[in-house]
């Protein structure tokens, strides 16, 4: 089995097209449990079956909306990987407070320091009950950090074999050591970097129909891009273009001397889809309260695809302007309200 410290992962791997030095470099992450576990296989001469792969991992929430971008690229990775390739993702918010997610994007002073919850020990905790469960002989962990340093220990003391597979500049000392006076593994570390070419990620450039509303002229076009299941493929116009709408429309967050409004304590309605008007980009919403809200592709949360709402689909908003028996209000950050699904968003 495989345990992955997802963040140590997402934050990692643009280290890899650093050391292959090529830009375009990419993870295969389909074929990344096969690989590592043939290159066990190798070391213990004898098959080994890679039955399962965990990640456990955060993203931002509550967050300064101009990060929206970034916060939604990690979303996407980690639904990438949980629906393209079946790793079991456990992801867990991050709350930002209303700010920017790097430092120097922040207030001078401002001295936040954002905390991962739960990631480690969700981990960690996975790892030991499936290894007093008897899941697994060996333990394949894709980490950095020593924090592990306890659970790993413990792993080998329930009879467990551990290998670490890590990056050698983004890794702790005792990580690399092959004299492992901590007894945190079975084997010498496997580096990710040495195997790049195993694990790269190839394309071949085909044709594809864009699926924008908004598209102009002939659909078909030339790309690499391959969407994950499910999803729907845009051009690289349509794309910019919601971009730029993107942008406009998150310029009417941020105030004159050019510092960003605050929106956590922006009263929170629930209610349903009401009318979606798929190729204006726009819909409404009723509300408990009674109103129509409106809302615009831009004024849903990252992770919620405009494509994705449907008309009668359960939401929760934030106000943006409040209606009035003759006006609708208008509606921001709009999210799929969570009902009782299996999925493994967690919330606490
Ligand atoms: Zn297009």
């Amino acid at each position: 089995m495989i345990f992955i410290d997802g963040t140590w992962l997402y934050t990692n791997t643009p280290r890899l097209s650093e050391l292959a030095n090529r830009k375009d470099y990419h993870i295969d992450f389909g074929k990344l449990p096969k690989v590592l576990g043939d290159k066990v296989a190798e070391r213990i001469g004898a098959d080994v079956d890679v039955v399962r792969t965990y990640l456990f991992g955060s993203y931002a929430n509550n967050f300064d909306r101009r990060d929206a971008d970034a916060v939604q690229r990690r979303l996407d990775f980690f639904n990438m990987l949980r629906e393209e390739h079946h790793y079991e993702v456990e992801t867990f918010p991050i709350n930002f407070f209303g700010r920017r997610l790097r430092r120097i994007d922040r207030e001078p002073g401002d001295n936040f320091e954002p905390r991962e919850k739960c990631v480690d020990i969700a981990l960690a905790t996975n790892m030991l009950v499936q290894s007093y469960q008897q899941g697994f002989d060996i333990a394949i962990g894709l980490l950095g950090d020593l924090d592990f340093k306890p659970v790993l220990q413990e792993v080998r003391r329930a009879g467990r074999r551990v290998q670490l597979v890590s990056i050698r500049t983004s890794c702790a000392p005792e990580i690399a050591d092959t004299a492992d006076p901590q007894r945190i593994k079975d084997f010498d570390t496997i580096w990710l970097e040495d195997m790049v070419g195993p694990l790269e990620l190839t394309y071949e450039r085909h044709e594809r129909s864009c699926e924008s509303p908004n598209h102009e002229g002939d659909r078909m076009v030339w790309t690499t891009f391959r969407p994950r299941k499910g999803q729907r493929f845009y051009c690289d116009v349509c794309r910019a273009e919601f971009q730029q709408q993107k942008m406009e429309a998150i310029q009417e967050y941020v105030t004159e001397d050019g510092n960003y409004m605050p929106q956590e304590d922006l009263p929170t309605q629930t209610g349903e889809v009401k009318k979606k008007v798929a190729d204006r980009g726009y819909g409404f919403i009723q509300a408990e309260d009674g109103y129509d809200y409106f809302f615009h592709l831009t004024d849903l949360e990252p992770g919620l695809d405009f494509l994705d709402v449907n008309e009668g689909m359960k939401v929760s908003f934030s106000v943006k302007r409040s209606p009035s028996p003759l006006k609708a209000g208008a509606a921001q950050l709009v999210r799929r309200l969570q009902t009782m699904s299996p999925g493994n968003m967690r919330d606490d």
